[in-house]
């Protein structure tokens, strides 16, 4: 029998720790607060956004969704931005993607305060991955990061495996593989250019999908004998509405040893490590 990968079960499990966490900060007169600047009404950020919201408040930490107009200058912008830094109150803050036209040419890598960065995006964090930490309260990028956590509640052996991570970007795909590379698997990261693609998935233990191209891996990508470890992150909103992973489920699930779903799977993990996120800002934000 394959295993559906639920993140309801991990965040059932690992929510009490948060919780443990936040209320001890309370304790001590402290409210871990997290803002989040939206600008304009992007539908799917939207939805992201009070995602992230309710999670923290359900651990007993304050969220705040700082929506600006759609039509916001750049100059207003950095000042939100820079006022946000500096406010002491605010433990942890992230810019939600993607920013209106006008806006849509600025880095915002390094815009939010290292330790502030729940998003894990600053390059002072990422370098630390880079280097090679497998610190739990490093502030990583969230959706890789949340992977970790289910794969290790499911214990998931990821030491000596093989993984093939596809799809490239900053924010899953290269996190990803770093992550995975630190904790001894060793990692074909592949992108639009790979060629070859099935077979390399053909002969991974772990498969992770990040491409955003729904229902793009069939049987054809996978050894069909019940030994392959597969993580789907792509969302896709389908004409009918629905949402769809880059896996064909209904095709692969039964010939897989585990599977996430979609929805279901990697998304709630994502909101889940926003929150534990924000918690380790606190451990490490700076005294006065
Ligand atoms: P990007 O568009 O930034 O990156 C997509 C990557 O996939 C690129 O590296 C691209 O290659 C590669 N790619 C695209 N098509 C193919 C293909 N046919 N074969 C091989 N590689 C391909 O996407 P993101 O990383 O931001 O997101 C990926 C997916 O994950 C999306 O569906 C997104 O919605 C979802 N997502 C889900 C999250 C969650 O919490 N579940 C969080 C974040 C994203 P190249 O570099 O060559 O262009």
């Amino acid at each position: 029998m394959s295993q559906i990968l639920l993140a309801k079960p991990v965040i059932k499990a690992e929510i009490n720790k948060l919780k443990l966490k936040c209320q001890e900060y309370l304790d001590n007169g402290i409210t871990p607060f997290l803002k989040v600047l939206l600008v304009g009404d992007h539908p799917a950020s939207l939805i992201y956004t009070r995602n992230k919201k309710k999670f923290c408040e359900k651990i007993g930490a304050q969220c705040e969704i700082l929506t600006l107009d759609s039509r916001t200058s750049e100059e207003d912008f950095m000042e939100v931005v820079e006022g946000l830094n500096a406010d002491k109150s605010v433990h942890g803050f992230l810019i939600q993607l993607p920013l209106p036209k006008q806006l849509s040419h600025i880095d915002t890598t390094n815009l939010v305060n290292a330790y502030k960065d729940v998003d894990g995006f600053h390059s002072d964090n990422i370098s630390k991955l880079y280097r090679g930490s497998t610190r739990e309260n490093l502030l990583a990028p969230c959706t890789p990061k949340g992977i970790m956590t289910l794969l290790d509640f499911y214990n998931i052996e990821v030491e000596g495996k093989s993984a093939v991570v596809i799809g490239r970007s900053l924010i899953v795909g290269k996190p990803m593989a770093l992550m995975l590379t630190n904790r001894n698997a060793t990692v074909t990261l592949a992108h639009s250019k790979t060629k070859n693609l099935e077979s390399l998935c053909q002969n991974a233990d772990i498969i992770i999908t990040a491409c955003g191209s729904p229902k793009m891996f069939t049987q054809n990508y996978f050894k069909n004998d019940q030994s392959q470890v597969v993580i789907d992150v792509g969302i896709s909103r389908q004409e009918d509405g629905s949402l769809s992973g880059d896996c064909d489920f209904e095709n692969i699930k039964d010939s897989v040893k585990a599977i996430t779903p979609v929805p279901g799977g990697v998304g709630p993990m994502t909101i889940f490590t926003v929150a534990q996120n924000l918690l380790h800002a606190l451990d490490n934000y700076p005294e006065d």
